[in-house]
Parts: structure tokens; C-alpha cells; sequence
């Protein structure tokens, strides 16, 4: 009983702003992997597709899919989301993702290779062929497009040269597109975001992508359980990471989301926001609860738990603030 009252008070929680006592309001978006998530995405109230991880197109299939199989899935969930935005990833495959169980990487170090941006950059035709497909599918909604594991300006512009090469392919084919697509950045390594002013410069958006962040700053392998202990999201290097990144989008005029799994604890929902975070993305069940806390909530209270985090950084308190914070505020039922 308790469960289902629980999970009521979730729903009845789906149409409402996600915003402070005092109308404090923070985005709350969507991770997707696979297309047939969409109805769970539109169900729990999102405000977007805040992430669509494309790795799923390739990933056990044998083959690359066509330009027009991608198109009809992308203008399937851009359809349906409009007008709110979907933020669509190119390709992220390495590292973790591989196209098949069977076919793991031979390298020493698959998460430090051949991944995302840079075997997308080492392999143009199957790079415009996404790019296409995602273009295409922008004159059906609001549509965004997003570059995966950046570490260099110059990936950036190499990514955005192509992108502007098919857009003059697909205007002298006479296909529709949104010629003003914003286009953003994953910031996931220490690279970037010690970079982030410069690389602000050349895009409209920021994802801070927590998962990897974590994983390049610690040197603590993801996937590898007897290293997970290490693998801190309230590491000092990591927030300071956070900061550099939300000032320099500040500093530039550019939004900043984050959409690693960070944003789906409520608790640290709460101090993204604090630092500034302009939109959360997570798992779509995620959604209710973090908007719960965050209405229970009053802005001095959220900029509280900044303060006291930011503050005890280096004290090694941060954990205990954050469950005292926890306990007072975010328990779950
Ligand atoms: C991340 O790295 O935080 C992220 C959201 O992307 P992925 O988990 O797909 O690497
Ligand atoms: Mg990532």
C-alpha cells in the first residue's frame, strides 16, 4: 500500500513544473537507448529527450544501418516530443560499446582509443550518414544535435565542418532540415572541461557526461567493480570539474545540461542545480522523484547544500553533508 501511494503521489507529480517552493525552476530531460522508450519518456513527464544515446543502431545488428532506417526512428521520437527538444548523440561506440559481445576491443585500453568522436572522424561516411539522418529528421521537431567524448577544439570544428558540408549536400537535394540546429558537446573528460571556455566558443550547448568525467578524472575504469569503491562523484576534482565547466558556459552565454548518473540521485540532482546546472537529464523513472524533492524544496536550501559541498571539499565532510542532506530531505518512502 505504501508502494502504491507512493507511486500515486509520484505521478500526480508529472504535469507540474520542476521548480523550488519559491519558483526556482530547473529543466528536467530524458536519457533514451532505444526507441521503443519513447512512451515511458512522454509518461514521466520529461521535458525533452535530454539524451538519445544512438549506439543501439549498431550494436548487434551485423551491419550499419542506412540513412533512411535512422531517419524514420529519429523522426519517429522527434515527432512525438515536439515541441520539446531531443538531443540526438552521434555515434558513441568504444569503450564500453562495442558492436558486438564478440567483439570486445583488442586494444589495451578501449575507453582511451578509437571511441565516439574520433572513430566517427576516422570514418566520415558512416559519420554523414548519421548526420543526414539526424538533419532530415530536424524538419519534423525540435531537434539538437550533440558530439560525444571531446577532448580538442579541433574535433569540434572537424565535426561541425561536416555537419556544415552535409547541410549544403542536403539543400541541393532540396531536403528539408532546421538550418539553425543547435549543435553541443559532451563534456566528459578533464580535458574538456579544463578547456571549456574555449571549446563554449564554438557550440550552443554543454552535456556535462558524469559517467565518464568521473571515470577520466579518478582513472577508475567504469565497468570494473573491484575499482568501483573509487569511483566518486564527490571527489573534489570532479566538482571543481562541474564549476570550471557551469562558469565557462556562464561566462559565454551557452545552456549547460548534465546527464550522467549523477542527475538521477536526488540528492546530487540538488547540488547540480546549486551549481548551476541548467537541465538534468536521467532515466525517465528517475524523473518524479527528483522533481519531488526539488518542489520540497526552497532556493536558500539548495544553494545551502552548494555552499556546504563547495565549502568542505577538501575537509573530506562532502559525503557526510551530502547524507545528512539526504536523510533531512531526499529519503524515499
Ligand atoms: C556519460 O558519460 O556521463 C554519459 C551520459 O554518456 P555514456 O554513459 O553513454 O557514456
Ligand atoms: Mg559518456
Amino acid at each position: 500500500e505504501r508502494i502504491e501511494a507512493e507511486k500515486e503521489s509520484l505521478e500526480a507529480l508529472r504535469d507540474l513544473p520542476c521548480e523550488t517552493k519559491d519558483g526556482y525552476g530547473i529543466e528536467l530531460a530524458a536519457n533514451m537507448e532505444f526507441p521503443n522508450e519513447i512512451d515511458t519518456v512522454i509518461a514521466s513527464g520529461a521535458q525533452g529527450v535530454g539524451l538519445f544515446r544512438s549506439e543501439f543502431f549498431y550494436i548487434d545488428r551485423g551491419r550499419i544501418p542506412t540513412e533512411e532506417e535512422q531517419f524514420q526512428v529519429y523522426r519517429d521520437i522527434i515527432e512525438k516530443m515536439a515541441p520539446q527538444a531531443v538531443i540526438c548523440r552521434t555515434l558513441d561506440l568504444g569503450g564500453d560499446k562495442f558492436l558486438s559481445p564478440t567483439d570486445m576491443a583488442d586494444d589495451m585500453n578501449p575507453f582511451l582509443g578509437l571511441r565516439a568522436i574520433r572513430l566517427c572522424l576516422a570514418n566520415p561516411d558512416l559519420f554523414r550518414t548519421q548526420l543526414r539522418a539526424i538533419l532530415r529528421a530536424s524538419a519534423y521537431g525540435n531537434t539538437k544535435i550533440m558530439f560525444p567524448f571531446i577532448t580538442d577544439i579541433s574535433e569540434v570544428r572537424r565535426a561541425r565542418e561536416l555537419l556544415e558540408s552535409v547541410k549544403n549536400e542536403l539543400a541541393s537535394d532540396g531536403q528539408d532540415f532546421d538550418p539553425d540546429i543547435e549543435v553541443g558537446i559532451m563534456v566528459e573528460t578533464p580535458a574538456a572541461a579544463l578547456t571549456a571556455e574555449q571549446l563554449a566558443n564554438e557550440v550552443d550547448f554543454f552535456s556535462i557526461g558524469t559517467n565518464d568525467l568521473i571515470q577520466y578524472t579518478m582513472a577508475v575504469d567504469r565497468v570494473n567493480e573491484s575499482v568501483a569503491e573509487l569511483y566518486n562523484p564527490l571527489h573534489p576534482s570532479v566538482l571543481q570539474l562541474i564549476r570550471l565547466t557551469v562558469e565557462a558556459a556562464r561566462k559565454t552565454g551557452i545552456w549547460v545540461g548534465l546527464c550522467g548518473e549523477m542527475a538521477a540521485d536526488p540528492s546530487l540532482a540538488v547540488l547540480m542545480m546549486g551549481l548551476g546546472i541548467d537541465e538534468l537529464s536521467m532515466s525517465p523513472v528517475t524523473i518524479p522523484e527528483v522533481k519531488k524533492v526539488i518542489r520540497s524544496l526552497t532556493l536558500a536550501e539548495v544553494r545551502k547544500l552548494r555552499q556546504d559541498i563547495m565549502a568542505n571539499l577538501n575537509t573530506g565532510q562532502a559525503a557526510r553533508i551530502l547524507e545528512q542532506f539526504r536523510r533531512k530531505h531526499a529519503r524515499s518512502a
